[in-house]
């Protein structure tokens, strides 16, 4: 296995009652490209205190300007030794060559410290995380996971991203992408041989390779499927969110499932997970769940499926939960 988290994620961080020291609040952030939320986490688990503002984009001293005024109202504490400290979660990373953010869609982060520069600016210690590793933390820490020594989480949204926790800590690995399945192929050729599949093969991904999970899995991946069948061009919610399903939603549908079963089987032979817990806005359609569970097994290389799946515990919230408890007592 893998080692630890890198350092910008506490290694011991998990539920205040396991913590000899006395627990205090933190502040957590999820930092989107549209939006930004703002929690105060008791160690209890409770939210105390709740803010969402427009992500300021374009000009990273007035992203960082926000993010410095949101603290400051999430926790007015003079006291530089009572101040709580904060944890951010961004779809991007911090790069380990380098030290700076990459792979952000708020593109102005790219190549910056933001760790640094708004710890400076705020006077307190700052970590940041991938969003879907926040989301497998919140999730294995008192989420749908908790019981689980091995959790897989999954943001199905508008990208692909996920996350390892092993008994409640985040793994990571030298590149800082550990579970990062969104862009591995799809494995086509393991699809049923009966299987009436009308999609064109070959989707571009935005990293420059062809057929990504994500190219599929994604929000725009059911657009693009629901627009070879019909012609129409909708959103992911807009399409499975009907009250009924037409023959077109529902094969939507049905191959959505199937491909994310076949996304899933790689996942569970590699690493076997006891759970995996869906996030992100496609994993609220209905019966996805029971439908991946389903069909996996065809290309699960065991007699048997023990791993359970199951949506998020703390639905949206969970990534900024997990940028909270990326810090300790
Ligand atoms: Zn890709």
């Amino acid at each position: 296995m893998k080692s630890l988290k890198e350092p910008s994620v506490a290694p011991d961080a998990r539920p205040s009652q396991d913590r000899a020291q006395p627990a205090k609040a933190r502040i957590g952030i999820d930092l989107g490209g549209t939006k930004t939320e703002v929690i105060c986490l008791e160690p209890s688990g409770h939210i105390s205190y709740q803010n969402r503002f427009p992500t300021p984009r374009g000009h990273y001293p007035d992203l960082l300007e926000a993010l410095a005024k949101a603290i400051q109202l999430a926790d007015p504490e003079p006291d530089p030794r009572l101040m709580k400290p904060i944890g951010i979660g961004t779809p991007g990373a911090v790069s380990k060559k380098t030290g700076l953010m990459k792979n952000c869609n708020t593109t102005e982060l790219n190549g910056q410290n933001l760790a640094a520069d708004l710890s400076r600016l705020v006077s307190r210690d700052v970590k940041i995380a991938n969003d879907a590793d926040c989301f497998t933390l919140s999730e294995a820490l008192d989420g749908r996971g908790q019981d689980h020594n091995c959790v897989f989480g999954v943001i199905l949204g508008t990208g692909v991203g996920g996350g390892i926790a092993i008994n409640q800590s985040l793994l990571a690995g030298p590149n800082a992408i550990a579970g990062e399945w969104g862009h591995n192929a799809l494995p086509f050729d393991r699809l049923r041989p009966d299987t009436d599949f009308p999609w064109p093969r070959g989707r571009s991904c935005y990293c420059g390779q062809i057929d990504c999970i994500e190219t599929w899995l994604s929000g725009d991946g059911v657009t693009q499927s629901y627009e070879v069948l019909t012609g129409e061009r909708w959103t992911a919610a807009e399409i499975f969110d009907k009250p009924n399903r037409s023959e077109a939603t529902q094969k939507t549908f049905d191959q959505y499932s199937q491909l994310c079963a076949l996304a899933l089987s790689t996942v569970i032979n590699l690493i076997d997970p006891d759970i995996i817990v869906l996030g992100g806005g496609l994993s609220n359609t209905p019966g996805l769940c029971q439908a991946v569970e389903g069909q996996w097994a065809h290309s699960v290389f065991s007699d048997q499926v023990a791993t359970r799946i199951a949506c998020a515990r703390h639905g949206d919230a969970s990534g900024v939960r997990g940028a909270a408890w990326l810090w300790s007592a």
